[in-house]
């Protein structure tokens, strides 16, 4: 049986579909969890993103050889919306010679004795390189407001504070791409069922992501405002519709890549003299060959 055809270049501008748009309050209830975007389904959506991922790793490798600009990712989302499974299925799949992981989780005691974004700063790409952020300074405005964790006064003053270390990043060269995974709480639920029938998932598991549901509408306002406060042209938002993995997948994967085409990075130009480097080459070869003889 042959393989379908699947059409790889939709007319489909992830990007623009998916921004957040800046200047205008977002409301995440008037936004799907659920869409095929411009695919006939789920095979068509992974062939797409399969093709993606070798696009992203040329140019990752292209931007490492530049060693000139980075990227950013962070991601953000409610428990089980998919952050682990997009890493693995798209963005880990990068060249991790030039990228890597880095998952924010309560913070120790020594991360908690200094600013919230000492230990964030140091995991920030180096120049040609790409970070992973699973989880991020954004729970210092999320979690920690919704929990209650530090007074109003000293939170509020974070977005702030955010949008100027995200234009220090971007000052030095480095490209912020920001991706909310945005499910149901229906389809979250299903996913902690799943996660309860499967053994070897249940060390994710936790009585705080239940608490975390009946905060829903919570969670959601302080995301509200993230959006709003925090959406500048060099470190854009994106609500991803995540109730489908492989749509999530497909449409992150479909973002990385127009980001990494229009930073546009160049294989660095030859410094050495390929033509006398062609002559020592032919030397040694007709050596070689002589020996043999
Ligand atoms: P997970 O990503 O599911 O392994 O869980 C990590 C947990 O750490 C989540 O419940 C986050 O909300 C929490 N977390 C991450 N950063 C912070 C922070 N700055 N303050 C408090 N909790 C955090
Ligand atoms: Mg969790």
């Amino acid at each position: 049986m042959t393989e379908p055809q699947w059409n790889l270049e939709p007319k489909f501008d992830f990007v623009d579909k998916h921004r957040v748009a800046t200047n205008k309050k977002c409301s995440l209830a008037k936004i799907d969890t659920e869409t095929n975007g411009p695919f006939e389904g789920k095979d068509h959506g992974r062939a797409f993103t399969h093709q993606a991922v070798i696009d992203i790793r040329d140019l990752q490798y292209k931007m490492f050889t530049e060693g000139k600009q980075s990227l950013l990712v962070v991601l953000q989302a409610p428990d089980a919306a998919g952050k682990d499974g997009l890493i693995r299925k798209v963005l880990g799949q990068m060249n991790p010679q030039g990228c890597r992981t880095y998952p924010f989780k309560v913070p120790s005691a020594e991360e908690a004795a200094h600013d919230f974004l000492w230990r964030v700063h140091k995991c920030t790409p180096a120049a040609g390189k790409v970070s992973i952020f699973n989880r991020s300074h954004y729970e210092d405005v999320l979690v920690v407001r919704v929990e209650d964790l530090v007074p109003k006064s000293e939170w509020q003053e974070r977005y702030e504070i955010i949008n100027g270390f995200e234009k220090l990043l971007a000052h030095r060269g480095t490209q912020i791409l920001k991706f909310y995974l945005h499910i149901s709480p229906e389809e979250q639920l299903e996913r902690f069922k799943k996660r309860l029938d499967e053994p070897t998932k249940h060390w994710k598991l936790n009585a705080g992501d239940y608490e975390a549901r009946d905060k829903w509408p919570q969670y959601r306002e302080a995301y509200e405002d993230v959006f709003e406060k925090c959406n500048a042209s060099y470190a854009p938002w994106h609500v991803i519709p995540a109730d489908k993995k492989w749509y999530r997948d497909a449409s992150v994967a479909a973002i990385v890549r127009q980001t990494l085409q229009e930073m546009n990075p160049q294989l660095p130009s030859i410094d050495a003299d390929l033509d006398e480097i062609r002559r020592l080459y032919e030397r040694e070869a007709a050596e070689l060959a002589a020996k043999k003889n």
